[in-house]
């Protein structure tokens, strides 16, 4: 059988990297149906809670220029050329990311990006979109997904087709391969939570640098600020869970207030709704999913968070989950299979997302305490001018946002 020839596929959730993966295989003649379980994102307002805005970086990149859509998500990407890091004492410093004028990363609005995705994958006549549409999990048979309209309440299998579960971090379709022990899974929960908060713009205007990532780092916590293209900021706070500077702590307006003053007074002075956005939005948990086992034969396959979360540090789990469906297309060339092309999959791809897990793990570190440290910027400074001079002594950091061409874990050896 070949895979380019028409066929069908089920895709399970349009998020990022299932409308995305809609549009690679349906490129190839292949006929998709994308089940979700929310409504479409085209006509309704999307879930709050999750991040509000992403970095996207060349890996990403990579991924829409394949897909076609990169021109129409540059509309709304903000280049964002450093980290403009905030000391306790007011300073602000920008640490460029990179060393040449093209490596810059783009914050981009993550409903606005599924959209624009959801947009063109609908467009093209093999694709169709089941909105509302629950998966359960492997129906009883095995070979296809059980799933459940959430409009009428009726449970109903899928068309016995090749099945690529794109349902993100809490993977339903994960959870049922675990039960009928075809994958094994380590879940690795971080201590830290998230809330996500707004700066809004003052008078109109953008209240800090629009070109940067801004991080408040506090050696054992951190607030960070990405730009949006209405000239707020969507700032997150990155904290422990409990101890004695920890969400637990916050719960009460005063212990808010007293917390950001002392911590963060000069983002506190932006954030005049800070009290009240603190006891509305929710707290957000993290952590990294390691799975092993990541298809059954020729049924399931896993890709993007369902396969592999990690933490947000590097701002890399939706960059390599567009890197997985780049992949997955370009490895069916080499296969007339799906068995053979899902076992493939998972081989190539499972040491590189090993890889940027824990990369992502040490970036929270270098983020919230790093930066700050006299030491780490002489080094990085260093390290810039050495790759100044020598195009082969590139950065780890560098070589994971910018350089599409070097597997996660090729980066993490080599910069070792
Ligand atoms: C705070 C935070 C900040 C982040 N920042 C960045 C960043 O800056 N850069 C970056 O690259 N990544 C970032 N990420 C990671 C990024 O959000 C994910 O890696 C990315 O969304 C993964 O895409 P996905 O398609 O695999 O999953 P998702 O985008 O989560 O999509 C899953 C889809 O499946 C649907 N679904 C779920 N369950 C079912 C079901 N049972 N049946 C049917 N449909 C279902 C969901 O509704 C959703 O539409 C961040 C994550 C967090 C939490």
């Amino acid at each position: 059988m070949s895979l380019t020839s028409a066929g069908g596929v089920n895709v399970i959730g349009a998020g990022l990297a299932g409308s995305l993966l809609a549009i690679l295989l349906a490129r190839r003649g292949l006929h998709v149906t994308v089940y979700e379980r929310r409504t479409d994102p085209r006509h309704f307002v999307a879930d709050s809670g999750r991040s509000i805005n992403l970095a996207l970086a060349a890996r990403g990149i990579r991924g829409l220029e394949l897909a076609g859509v990169l021109d129409e998500v540059m509309r709304f990407a903000i280049p964002m050329r450093g980290r403009m890091v905030h000391e306790h004492d007011g300073k602000a410093e920008l640490q460029m990311y990179g060393v040449r004028p093209g490596e810059v990363i783009y914050s981009v609005s993550r409903a606005e990006l599924n959209r624009v995705l959801i947009a063109a994958a609908a467009t093209h006549p093999n694709v169709e979109f089941k909105f509302r549409q629950l998966c359960l999990g492997l129906a009883p048979g095995r070979n296809a997904l059980e799933m459940r309209d959430e409009a009428t309440g009726r449970i109903y299998h899928t068309d016995p087709l090749p099945s690529i579960a794109t349902d993100g971090a809490g993977s339903a379709v994960r959870d049922s391969l675990v039960a009928h022990e075809v994958s094994d899974v380590r879940e690795e929960p971080l201590d830290h939570d998230y809330k996500e908060l707004t700066i809004p713009a003052v008078d109109g205007k953008p209240a800090l640098e629009v070109n940067a990532l801004h991080i408040w780092p506090r050696g054992g916590f951190m607030l960070i600020a990405l730009p949006n293209p209405d000239s707020t900021f969507t700032a997150t706070l990155f904290l422990a869970r409990q101890g004695a500077n920890s969400f637990e702590r916050l719960a009460s307006p005063a212990a808010v207030e007293e917390f950001f003053s002392r911590e963060f007074p000069s983002a506190r002075v932006l954030m005049p709704n800070l009290t009240h956005e603190f006891f509305a939005n929710p707290q957000g948990s993290l952590g990294t999913v390691y799975t092993r086992g990541w298809h059954l034969g020729s049924e399931v396959l896993l890709l993007g968070d369902a396969a592999h979360a990690i933490v947000p540090f590097h701002g890399q789990g939706m960059n390599c989950a567009f890197e997985d469906c780049a992949e997955l297309v370009r490895l069916m060339d080499q296969h007339h299979g799906w068995a053979g092309l899902f076992e493939a999959f998972e081989h190539e791809r499972r040491p590189n997302t090993d890889a940027v897990a824990k990369m992502a793990l040490e970036n929270y570190e270098e983020m919230r305490a790093d930066v700050l440290d006299p030491e780490y910027r002489r080094r990085k400074a260093a390290a810039e001018a050495a790759e100044k001079q020598d195009p082969n002594a590139v950065p780890r950091y560098s070589l994971v946002m910018f350089h599409a061409d070097i597997p996660y874990r090729e980066a993490l050896l080599r910069a070792r």
